[in-house]
């Protein structure tokens, strides 16, 4: 038995594209075959067929209409699929076999379709030229055309961040081998590259083959051998799969690690910047605080400024620059704005342009959008501040293309270009003949008809049309005796008969080759105007970067104004200086009137500060408030304070909240202790370190012992430092220690209940409000009485206020201090033991009995 013609074509394409779903395009369907069936019928939840291939068994196969391919092509990326797009290229002449070709294969990270894209995130493509430890990095999104390059200098100890940093939906690398050891940070699909695209004369070849076509010359990197790898195995994996269609990258950027602070995954989750809470939502975020873009290109440039904040004092205030100029100028920025709402998304216009698969639509929208450039130009001419002259430079308003445009395209037009209807009359003189022809057969026939019926008399004739037979007359089986001989019989029907006559035949022709004609006119005509939009990529690829470096600049300034954020004061070094500071999202959050300020002063006198302070006190909102304004002013942001002086910072560190690290199947301590490893290695005199509670996820001395030898670490190294503990031992540092200094958020009680101030105070706590929040947790009463009585006898007893620390100092000269530390350790189990009661479950036996149990202890201690 032999295989079909057709199956055998398919198994040839598919032995090319074996890491790939083929779907293989027979008429209005896409067809998977064999394996690749089984799978994308378990994975779409499809119905699985079979076809005769000419062998004993049927091939088993399912099919996806091509119509809704975009559903189900996301959905298999999503799943890190890649699905090779096999097309008919020539029409199905009912002869021989139609010929067909892989067009594209879609794969994680080169999607380009705007429903498989999230609006306001890039979607990069990451390659790796790996050499030892050091790797030359080469990252694209593709719906954009943005492509840069930079080295990683040691892939172990800066990989991690990068791929947080850059969240890439692909790994493009030589072997998967290069990966071994650190392939658990990877958290996207790996692809292998051909290996002989990532030899460096082949990927330099690659590059100068793409930019020589461009004209634009080599991206002028030679010599940097592991750059060129990357980027080169890059651009040949891109044409690869993509087939060519790759215009709309212009050029290769370095991207300059060095100008911006350095985020890992830990700062930027604790400080949520740009996801919030551990449903990751965008509510509730940094940029989402800041976030008043009106483009989703904009959109995307200020989450990209908020993950990278600068560290040049010249770029930073040109911002802040722009920002003050449009935040004093409020009807300038929002007739600006106002100009900005008309415009699309241009800059992933930019791929659907070079893939030639623009819409006439999106002609429309892209001549709206730039019609706004002439206006925008002119308001800015006024507004010659910071970055906002840059942005003036690059808008062009290519008038030449949007009178074209403005010209040729209906403001009707379809998403379709096979269906006509693209082109206004007048645009184009052989399309309105073509057009009036068409319409007039049109009327003809319905002249026609009406001219039949009067002349035979048969009141129902009708003239209809199908794709097989063209225009026939239709007549019913009760009226056949007064059909007369001009008509020719063409088809026979249930209840009827079907005709022509000459004058029809000739009507046919008229009407059925102008519609035809003037369909192919169309698309020809179209096709002209998708080459003209390809010339104008660059022009239009430097207008979306100044129309969307705007939107952001606006951003800035619309959440200064509505929240009455102010210009800080950058310098080079120096201290920390805020008067009345505020959390950004928390103040949105409780409101405006309930959010308590604060000051802060961070200087070489008392860089490391130890705050302490109940629980619910607001110690983490307090350390993120400072974290937050010093990254908003590199940020180029104003910030929430009555006045900021801020030094640049060069790294941000955060050590915060044992319990969300839940992650990496690490016990929460080691997870701790391998952060505190890492912020302490990287940090310089120059970072801000903000530590929450470190050391409480092991017992209390081990914890007390590591937090004291970290203050210690860290005041050597004169990091700014906000430390915040539960360990009031660690007070005892202020004086002991150069650059420490005490603070505590302070809370009042009355009576029973405790009132949190939320202001921070300089001085050390020197009691604790456990027992107070306990009951405000609404622990039983008598158990609220007990602890307090167990609270005094501790006091008294150990004299415990503030001396364990000393005490602790002490037990370096007298070691077996038993009497102290069972008081401590005692206590610090109860409280432990304490905190794990769940008092809705408990029975009231139950409760008995642990009440019980607990006194016990408690007198034991
Ligand atoms: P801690 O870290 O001391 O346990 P948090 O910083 O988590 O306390 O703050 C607890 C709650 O108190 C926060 O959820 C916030 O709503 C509120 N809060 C914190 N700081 C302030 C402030 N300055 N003004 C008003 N409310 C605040």
């Amino acid at each position: 038995m032999a295989i079909t013609p057709m199956m055998q074509q398919y198994l040839t394409i598919k032995e090319e594209h074996k890491d790939a779903i083929l779907f293989f395009r027979l008429g209005d369907f896409y067809e998977m075959f064999f394996e690749d069936a089984v799978l994308t019928s378990r994975e779409l939840e499809l119905t699985l067929t079979g076809k005769d291939c000419g062998l004993a068994e049927r091939a088993p196969m399912c099919g996806v209409p091509y119509h809704a391919v975009d559903t189900y092509l996301g959905r298999l990326i999503q799943k890190g699929y890649k699905v090779a797009i096999c097309e008919q290229m020539t029409d199905p002449d009912g002869k021989g076999l139609v010929e067909r070709a892989v067009t594209r294969v879609v794969t994680p990270g080169t999607v380009i379709e705007q429903s498989m894209l999230e609006d306001r995130e890039p979607s990069y493509i990451l390659c790796l030229s790996i050499k030892g430890d050091r790797a030359g990095a080469a990252f694209c999104d593709l719906s954009t055309g943005e492509f840069w390059v930079y080295p990683i200098a040691s892939i172990k100890n800066r990989l991690a961040e990068e791929l947080s940093r850059l969240n890439p939906r692909e790994l493009l690398v030589a072997s998967r081998a290069q990966l071994m050891g650190i392939s658990a940070q990877i958290g996207c699909p790996v692809t292998e590259g051909n290996p002989g695209s990532f030899v460096y004369k082949n990927a330099l070849a690659a590059l100068n083959a793409h930019f020589a076509a461009l004209e634009t010359g080599s991206p002028g990197l030679k010599g940097e051998k592991l750059l060129v790898e990357a980027a080169g195995a890059l651009m040949r994996y891109l044409t690869d799969t993509q087939k060519n269609a790759l215009g709309h990258i212009l050029k290769i950027k370095r991207f300059e690690s060095a100008r911006y602070m350095t985020i890992d995954r830990a700062a930027s989750t604790s400080l949520e910047l740009v996801e919030a809470g551990r449903a990751r939502t965008r509510k509730g975020s940094l940029l989402w605080t800041l976030d008043k873009t009106v483009t989703a290109m904009g959109g995307r440039m200020l989450r990209s400024w908020i993950e990278q904040p600068l560290l040049d004092k010249a770029e930073i205030e040109a911002r802040l620059d722009a920002v003050a100029h449009l935040k004093g100028n409020a009807i300038g920025a929002e007739s600006l704005r106002e100009q900005l709402r008309g415009v699309y998304d241009v800059e992933r216009l930019l791929s659907r342009i070079a893939y030639d698969s623009v819409t006439p639509r999106e002609c429309l929208s892209l001549a709206r959008s730039l019609s706004a450039v002439p206006y925008v130009k002119d308001l800015l001419r006024d507004m010659d501040a910071g970055a906002l002259s840059a942005v003036d430079a690059l808008l062009d308003p290519m008038e030449a293309l949007v009178a074209l445009l403005d010209r040729a395209i209906s403001p009707d037009a379809p998403v379709s270009v096979k269906e006509g209807g693209i082109f206004r009359a007048g645009y184009e003189e052989r399309l309105d003949r073509l057009r009036s022809a068409a319409t007039d057969g049109k009327n003809w026939i319905a002249q026609l008809e009406q001219q039949e019926r009067d002349e035979t008399g048969i009141k129902n004739l009708k003239i209809g049309f199908n794709r097989v037979f063209g225009y026939y007359i239709e007549v019913t089986r009760s009226f056949y005796d007064l059909v007369p001989y001009r008509y020719v019989r063409k088809q026979t029907l249930a209840g009827c008969e079907r005709f022509v006559t000459q004058e029809l035949k000739e009507i046919e022709k008229t009407v059925l080759g102008a519609d035809d004609q003037a369909m192919r006119l169309e698309y020809e005509l179209f096709s002209a105007i998708r080459a003209r939009l390809k010339e104008a990529l660059p022009g239009l690829q430097a207008t979306a970067q100044g129309l969307k470096t705007l939107d952001a600049l606006l951003s800035l300034a619309q959440a200064a104004l509505e929240n009455d954020y102010v210009r800080p004061d950058i310098h080079e070094d120096g201290p920390i200086e805020i008067e009345d500071g505020r959390h950004p999202v928390v103040e949105q959050a409780i409101g405006r009137e309930r959010f308590v300020p604060n000051d802060t002063r961070i200087t070489d006198e008392s860089r490391l500060m130890i705050i302490t302070g109940p629980n619910m006190a607001g110690k983490s909102t307090y350390m993120r408030q400072v974290a937050l304004i010093a990254l908003m002013a590199q940020v180029g942001s104003f910030v929430p304070a009555r006045t900021a002086r801020l030094p640049i910072v060069d790294r941000i560190f955060t050590r915060i909240g044992a319990s969300d690290d839940l992650y990496g199947g690490q016990s929460t301590f080691m997870v701790e202790m391998t952060e505190m490893a890492n912020i302490l290695k990287h940090m310089t005199d120059r970072s801000l370190l903000i530590l929450d509670e470190v050391g409480r996820g092991t017992s209390t001395f081990d914890g007390l012992s590591i937090a004291w030898a970290a203050v210690e670490h860290i005041a050597g190294k004169r990091a700014k430092t906000l430390f915040a503990t539960h360990y009031h031992e660690l007070s005892e540092l202020e004086g002991r220690l150069d650059g420490v200094a005490n603070y505590r958020i302070t809370a009042r009680e009355q009576g029973e209940d405790v009132i949190f101030l939320r202001k921070i105070v300089p001085g050390g706590a020197d009691r604790s409000f456990g027992v107070a929040v306990a009951s405000l947790a609404g622990l039983p009463s008598s158990l609220i009485a007990r602890a307090r009585q167990i609270m005094a006898r501790l006091e008294v007893e150990g004299e415990l206020g503030g001396s364990i620390g000393r005490s602790i100092l002490d037990k370096r000269k007298n070691a077996g201090d038993r009497q102290i530390r069972l008081n401590d350790y005692g206590a610090a189990e109860l409280a432990e033991e304490l905190k794990k009661v769940d008092v809705m479950a408990l029975t009231p036996v139950d409760a008995l009995n642990m009440l019980y149990t607990l006194v016990e202890k408690a007198r034991r201690v």
